[in-house]
């Protein structure tokens, strides 16, 4: 399948882009926290923050729906297709539901402990950059994922998914795809994950990752080191992959800091979007005291895409009603959309200054 390999590889470099110009750019922004008043500063440099992530997860969902149609049309029966992700529902909200804004905090938290652990300012800044770092780059990437998982859903010529990962990855991942998953299974998935949806319209064994080749190809310290000395010494016993290692250990879908989100609020409607973003054009533009209560939109709490998978499976929902609720929710658009999204040049104008 070289052409599918092909569209994977190229939307893998596209996320993994988009996720580094928007860590580069909060990093930017991270360099101009004052250690004498690491709050205020961080405060006053927070909505840069914010609209560098927001437009890379706009910009990272964007291209899901061709993606996914690219892929299943290589697969065969091209013509057949699915309603539109709206990507603007993926940006500016944290993919385990949470505020942006509160994840966003991470860095500042980390710096003060690391403060507070005895360590020079320097160096705690450094730490705090390094989470920042994190945090960016995982939602950036999770938009992404989270589109693509949408836009599998949502073309009914998938029946399902293979995870794809980049080498080296963790045992856990190794691991995890080494299998075909069901169209509405859910993403498993853990902080700085690459791994990526192959949309596949049928299960298919030439798209599994072979786990055991991965691990006789790795040196024995790198045995040793990622699947631990225990499990890379069955390993080389011979046990079976999925036997050794708990695969789920730290993996989630509907979270990503551990807790699971039934909800977010987080209305990442054109207005509210705008408003994150023209902050950052504006640089005289400040958060107040509480970001959070003056940012707070109003909306209709809904589910992240991730619940209203496991919704369906608990319920036995049919396809189109699962479609129908992700409609429901906004992630999908009643038809095809038209042309490129509306907010693609300003989000393009936020990453690219
Ligand atoms: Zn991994």
């Amino acid at each position: 399948m070289a052409l599918l390999n092909l569209l994977a590889d190229q939307r893998y470099n596209a996320i993994a882009q988009l996720a580094r110009l928007a860590a580069e750019d909060a990093t930017r922004s991270w360099q101009q926290v004052d250690p004498s008043d690491i709050r205020s500063s961080y405060m006053a440099v927070l909505p840069n923050v914010l609209a560098s992530v927001t437009a890379g997860q706009l910009l990272a969902a964007l291209n899901a729906t061709d993606y996914v149609t690219a892929a299943l049309d290589a697969q065969g029966d091209p013509g057949a297709r699915g309603p539109a992700v709206d990507s603007a529902m993926l940006a500016g909200v944290a993919s385990d539901g949470r505020p942006l804004e509160t994840a966003l905090l991470a860095p500042q938290v980390t710096t003060f402990r690391a403060l507070a652990e005895g360590m020079e300012a320097p160096l705690a800044l450094a730490r705090g950059a390094y989470s920042l770092v994190r945090m960016v780059s995982t939602q950036v990437a999770d938009a992404g994922r989270l589109a693509d998982g949408l836009a599998v859903v949502a073309d009914d010529r998938a029946s399902g998914y293979y995870r794809k990962l980049t080498t080296p990855s963790c045992s856990r991942c190794a691991i995890l795809a080494g299998r075909f998953y069901r169209y509405n299974a859910g993403f498993r998935r853990h902080p700085r994950c690459d791994c990526q949806h192959i949309p596949a319209s049928e299960a298919d064994d030439s798209l599994e990752f072979d786990t055991r080749a991965y691990f006789d190809s790795l040196s024995e310290r790198d045995q040793d080191r990622i699947f631990t000395l225990a499990g890379a010494q069955a390993m080389r016993d011979g046990a079976d992959p999925a036997q050794l290692v708990n695969a789920r250990r730290g993996m989630t879908t509907a979270s990503i800091g551990g807790q699971t989100i039934l909800a977010t609020t987080e209305g990442v409607t054109r207005r509210g979007w705008y408003a994150y973003v023209q902050r950052a054009l504006d640089p005289t533009t400040r958060f107040q005291a509480t970001p959070e209560s003056r940012y707070r939109r109003a909306a209709k709490p809904r589910l992240m895409p991730e619940q209203i998978y496991s919704l369906a499976r608990e319920h036995g929902w049919d396809r189109a009603e699962q479609v129908r609720q992700l409609k429901r929710n906004g992630y999908l658009l009643d038809g095809r959309s038209a042309g490129p999204h509306a907010l693609t040049r300003i989000a393009a104008d936020v990453l690219v200054r």
